[in-house]
């Protein structure tokens, strides 16, 4: 029997109307059953972060308000759909299991990473609960199969464990039945709760996807698919109908965040068909990522991405090569994302972003050891099918850049996309610059483009 996984993001569950259109799309799209994985209603891992930050201060008063505001905004959202009182049941333990860790952070004025993910875990069970409700389904608890190692903030699946866990659920979903369950979280061997990383419930529903032998899994968000640039600076952002996995990989590696970066791999692992589409419009244009390559003219570049936040750290070349390894690693290790590592007689540059705690820690070290460690830059790719047959054309694009100040540029990372560094400060009007003369320049040339 074939078996489909569908995702639903907090982006399109924030809200009673919200969820009642999810439902509708679990009816079409799963008659006959499947499993629904769903994050947290939208804001809620904001909220959990805050609250966990507070009372790591020791201002637990302010932590409980903030857990309070979730408690009242989900009885709104349960109330309005008529399931309060069926959910309350499950929900009551989880909001006095986020009463006590909160508390326990205040005790000791610190919000480990650990503590930080048990906190986590209830945001994300709560919409499953609810979720199961409004869809009829029954609820499995994914930290049953998610496997992980202990990296809290950012856990490393552990895929052989996930398989071997997953045998029951391949058995059970094979009759037909509709599961839902929980995204972004996992647990370590010990049972120990961990996540995945901000956005990780996409890598959630691709993995599960991978373990069980699905057909196909859908990721329901709240834009049309996947766009040729970031819709929230580009409005004339379109839809992309058909991609390559290497073209999402590199998309979601250099900052698309409607799809973790670490959501594609599965994927290409396990070779089931992967969509994206708009729970706001089920019947809007869709994106279907294919491990064929669609036909792109060459040259032609089908999206533009970015990411925020990137460090440079600077080594004279008279350091060598060690040190901006040694960096590197320990960052990598402690949860940074690497962007580029750029050695030439003048000196080492290493582009990074630390996504988690740790990180941000293992930077401060290094720069406090006198590495030279720069904040405020961004990551810029174009990202096509088209490079691959003429990567020359990327250089000619960014020619379109004028004189742009252009911190490095990362070659090598992938045959479909070329990135290069930017001051964050000029992504408002770069981003827009670039998507206009390259993804819309080339297609009023050449109608064969999306
Ligand atoms: P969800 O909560 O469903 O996981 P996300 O907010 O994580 O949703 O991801 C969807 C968002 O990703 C969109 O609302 C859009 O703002 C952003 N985004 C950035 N780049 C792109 C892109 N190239 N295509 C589509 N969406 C993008
Ligand atoms: N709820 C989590 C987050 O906000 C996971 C996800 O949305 O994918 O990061
Ligand atoms: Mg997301």
């Amino acid at each position: 029997m074939s078996l489909k996984v569908l995702k639903f993001g907090g982006s399109s569950i924030g809200n009673a109307e919200a969820l009642r259109r999810a439902a509708a799309i679990v009816r079409d799209e799963l008659p006959a059953g499947g499993l629904v994985v769903v994050s947290a209603l939208r804001g809620t891992t904001d909220s959990i972060l805050e609250a966990c930050a507070a009372a790591g201060r020791g201002d637990l008063v302010s932590a409980q308000a903030v857990l309070e505001a979730l408690r009242s905004r989900h009885r709104e959202v349960a109330g309005e759909l008529g399931h309060l009182q069926a959910v309350q049941a499950d929900w009551d333990p989880l909001f006095g299991r986020l009463d006590q860790v909160l508390t326990g952070m205040a005790m000791l004025g610190e919000a480990t990473l650990r503590g930080r993910d048990g906190a986590l875990a209830v945001g994300e069970t709560l919409s499953a609960h609810l979720a199961t409700r409004c869809f009829c389904g029954e609820f499995h608890e994914v930290r049953d199969v998610m496997k992980t190692d202990a990296r809290f903030g950012k856990a490393r699946p552990q895929l052989g464990a996930i398989r071997h866990a997953a045998a029951s659920w391949r058995a059970a979903l094979s009759k037909g039945p509709l599961w839902v369950t929980q995204g972004f979280l996992g647990s370590t061997p010990d049972g120990v709760t961990t996540t995945l990383g901000r956005g990780g419930s996409d890598t959630s529903a691709t993995l599960l996807g991978e373990a069980l032998d699905a057909d196909e899994v859908q990721i329901w968000t709240d834009v049309d698919g996947v766009l040729t640039a970031d819709p929230s600076l580009v409005h004339e952002a379109r839809p992309i109908p058909q991609m390559s996995l290497s073209e999402a990989e590199a998309l979601s590696a250099f900052g698309a965040k409607v799809l973790h970066a670490d959501s594609l791999a599965p994927g290409g692992r396990a070779g089931f068909r992967l969509v994206v589409a708009n729970t706001l419009r089920p019947g809007a244009s869709r994106t279907e990522i294919l491990p064929v390559p669609p036909h792109r003219p060459a040259g032609a570049v089908t999206s533009v991405a970015y990411k925020e936040g990137i460090y440079l750290l600077r080594f004279p070349a008279s350091a060598g090569l060690e040190p901006p390894m040694d960096a590197a690693r320990s960052l990598e290790e402690a949860g940074a994302l690497r962007f580029g590592l750029i050695s030439s007689p003048a000196g080492t540059l290493l582009a990074v972003r630390p996504e988690t705690h740790s990180a941000a820690e293992v930077l401060g070290t290094l720069a406090a050891s006198g590495i030279i460690c720069e904040a405020g830059w961004a990551v810029v790719a174009l990202v096509g099918e088209g490079l691959r047959a003429d990567p020359v054309a990327a250089l000619r694009h960014l020619a379109a850049l004028g004189h742009e100040p252009v911190g490095g540029l990362l070659t090598g990372s992938s045959t479909v996309s070329i990135a290069f560094l930017v001051p964050e400060s000029r992504l408002g009007d770069l981003i827009p610059r670039l998507h206009e003369r390259c993804v819309d320049g080339l297609r009023s040339s050449n109608p064969q483009l999306v």
